[in-house]
Parts: C-alpha cells; structure tokens; sequence
C-alpha cells in the first residue's frame, strides 16, 4: 500500500485537463483544413490530380472529409497555397453532408438528435465494432480507456456485450464477411440507440474504396448519428465528438 502511495506520489495525476484546458497537438499533426478559394486553378487542378482519395473537389473548392485520409499531399504540393490542415481536432458532425467542406463545419453540440444528450449524458455504454479495420482506428479508441484520457470519468465506457450498450462504434470499410457479425451485434443493443462512425473506412471506404469486398459508407447499411473522420481519428478528435456530442 506504501508502494502504491509513493508512486502516486511520485507520479502526480497524469490525467489531462482536457476538455478545461485546450490541448495543443505535435505541429505535424493534421486537423480541420483551411482552403484559399483564391488559389491558382492550375494548383488546384495539381491537388485534385494528386490526392489519392479523390476527396477534393476542385470546383467548388471543397474537401470531404469522409474520403480525406490525411495524408497531407495537398498541403505539400501546394505549399499550403490551397489547402493547408490546422491544430483544429474537432472535425466531427452530425450530417454526413456537412463533410464536404470549404473549411468550416457547423458546431456539433447543436445537432437535431439532442434527446441523446438527456438520454446518454450522464452515462453512456458503447460497444465497439471492428468491421474489417487495419486496427489503427481501434487503438485510437482504446486508448481513451488508459489514464491519460480516462474517458470513465465523462460516465463513457466500452462494454463487451451489445445487451449492456446504448450504441455501437463501427471502424473498418465494413466487408462483406463483416456484415452479418455488425447487424447481429446492432439488433443486440436495446433501443434507443446510437450508431457511430469512426474513420474514413466506416464513413466512405477510405483507402478501400472501389474494392467490391467492402461498404461504401456504414450509412448505406444503418441510419449513422455522428460521423468522426480521420485516418485514424485521433483520440481527442473522438473525445471531442463523443462529449460535443453526448454532454
Ligand atoms: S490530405 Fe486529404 S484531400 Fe489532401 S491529398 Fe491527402 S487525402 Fe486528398
Ligand atoms: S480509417 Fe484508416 S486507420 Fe481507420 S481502419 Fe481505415 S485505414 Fe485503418
């Protein structure tokens, strides 16, 4: 017991202060895009070409951030003329639609299924669904369980049974094989519930778009509440969805 006083001693509270204190993330880290609409065509012809998810759309000067993985060729061959990504983790929304954007994105606390934040707002049980995700999506979820985000504290838990859940978490492109296992686990959870999506692979196919084996977008299959893209998201980008979302 001494030991464990002396290390907590020694350790201070490692929990981050988040959402309190704002949190500043490593430079090289990719969030809400910001878009010069008044770039050279032809550097945004050069962006379009070069984007390997097909997310930019030239015309309109918009990027969607369901297909967007991140990968920051754009901001590179543009040397941010066109497009360049912020500090900014909370990229998450609530209509599918509003992903397709010229750098802002509507405040999700205000979302039209509001009756979740009285329903789930003190307490909230997820069951996560990899379905058919490369696991980076997963890791960046699990690790909200760990001390630093200690996401218990905000009354959210991952549960193992769907039975104990108010909704489920879907990573993953959503292959063929993975169906079955998905809508089991959906028709497991007790109405009301929420249904999340986490990743470009859940949201659009991400990478994995085109191939025949997967879905092209979890909503295709089942009504989705709140959308959180990235490639993987990261862990305060699914903070900040699940608290602007719930609380
Ligand atoms: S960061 Fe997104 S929009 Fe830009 S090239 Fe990569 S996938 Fe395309
Ligand atoms: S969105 Fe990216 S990180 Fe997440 S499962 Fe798909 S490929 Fe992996």
């Amino acid at each position: 017991m001494l030991n464990v006083l002396k290390n907590r001693f020694e350790q201070g509270y490692r929990t981050t202060p988040y959402p309190k204190v704002n949190i500043e993330l490593h430079e090289r880290y990719r969030g809400r895009p910001q878009i010069n609409a008044d770039a050279p065509s032809d550097l945004i012809a050069q962006c379009v070409a070069a984007c390997p998810q097909n997310a930019i759309d030239g015309e309109r000067k918009r990027i969607d951030l369901g297909r967007c993985i991140f990968c920051g060729a754009c901001e590179t061959l543009s040397q941010k003329q066109f497009i360049s990504f912020t500090q900014d983790f909370g990229i998450s929304v609530a209509e599918k639609k509003d992903l397709l954007t010229d750098g802002s994105l509507p405040d999700l606390a205000h979302h039209a299924k509001t009756h979740f934040k009285k329903l789930f707002g003190r307490s909230l049980q997820l069951r996560q669904v990899s379905a058919a995700g490369c696991n980076s999506c997963e890791a960046d979820l699990n690790v909200l369980a760990t001390p630093f985000f200690d996401l218990a504290r905000f009354g959210i838990n991952f549960v193992a049974s769907p039975r104990h859940a108010d909704g489920i978490v879907v990573t993953g492109p959503v292959s063929r094989n993975m169906k079955t296992a998905l809508f089991e686990t959906l028709e497991a959870v007790p109405e009301p519930r929420v249904v999340i999506a986490v990743g470009s692979c859940a949201i659009s196919g991400g990478p994995f778009t085109g191939s025949p084996e997967i879905t092209e977008g979890l909503d295709q299959l089942v009504p989705v509440d709140l959308f959180i893209p990235g490639c993987p998201p990261h862990p305060l980008t699914n903070l900040h969805a699940l608290l602007s979302y719930f609380k």
